[in-house]
């Protein structure tokens, strides 16, 4: 098992800047999760299956081909039945039934399994909204980032998406299947004030306290 730093929050928190550029500064694999969720629902859409339909949904991710790996910056990659989501994942049909197809148990376990793969070959940054509480439950180094709901509205708006992120952050936080929340040993970082550095420094800073083995790149540019 390697180093796994787990990154958990809403929709539009800042957690996957962060995420990806404390993998970079320490050279681990960054592992978004959320793209694989929007992968699943990519892929029951285009196979026609009502997303709403739990076993329809569990039944054509049974039938899915699901490869994942690591591009050549050490970013997760997945294909389904030998195909490339990642151009459609920010669609719009895909925000707006990621969240239902992400209730699905069957789905979760399915990811889940792909996800703690990812540990037995690479130190690891993995963002999601269970990572913490339900993926790697047991690594000491977890956090959650956090935005006020305005803060968190106006991000996603300059992205250009008009993404219905407290529809989505509703479902996340409310399904059974593990749900949005604050792990009970995770450390809340509020980001509504704070740049990508500021948060990145936050949690290198918080890492420090908990002795974490900070690579020697990390700590030649951060001291
Ligand atoms: O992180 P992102 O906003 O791209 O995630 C899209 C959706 O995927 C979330 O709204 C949630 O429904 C689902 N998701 C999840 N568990 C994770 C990561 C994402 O259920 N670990």
């Amino acid at each position: 098992m390697h180093l796994v730093i787990a990154i958990d929050g809403p929709a539009a928190s800042g957690k996957s800047s962060v995420a990806r550029a404390l993998a970079y500064s320490f050279g681990f694999a960054y592992i978004n999760t959320g793209a694989m969720y929007r992968a699943a629902t990519w892929q029951v859409l285009r196979r026609g299956v009502d997303p709403l339909d739990e076993a329809a949904v569990a039944a054509a991710m049974e039938a899915s081909q699901i490869v994942t790996g690591l591009n050549g910056l050490k970013e997760s990659t997945i294909t389904l039945d030998g195909d490339d989501p990642t151009p459609f994942l920010r669609d719009e049909a895909i925000n707006h039934h990621v969240s239902n197809v992400s209730t699905v148990p069957r789905v979760r376990e399915l990811l889940v399994a792909r996800q703690r793969a990812y540990a037995e070959r690479d130190d690891i940054v993995m963002e999601g909204r269970d990572i913490g509480s339900a993926v790697f439950p047991q690594t000491p180094y977890k956090f959650y980032v956090d935005a006020s709901p305005e803060v968190r509205a106006q991000r996603r708006a300059a992205q250009g998406e008009g993404d219905s992120i407290a529809q989505r952050d509703r479902i996340d936080s409310t399904r059974r299947a593990s749900p949005l929340m604050i792990a009970e040993d995770a450390q809340v970082i509020d980001s509504s004030r704070l740049t990508i550095e500021g948060v990145v420094g936050e949690i290198i800073g918080r890492l420090k306290l908990k002795r974490f083995p900070l690579p020697p790149l990390a700590r030649l540019t951060r001291e």
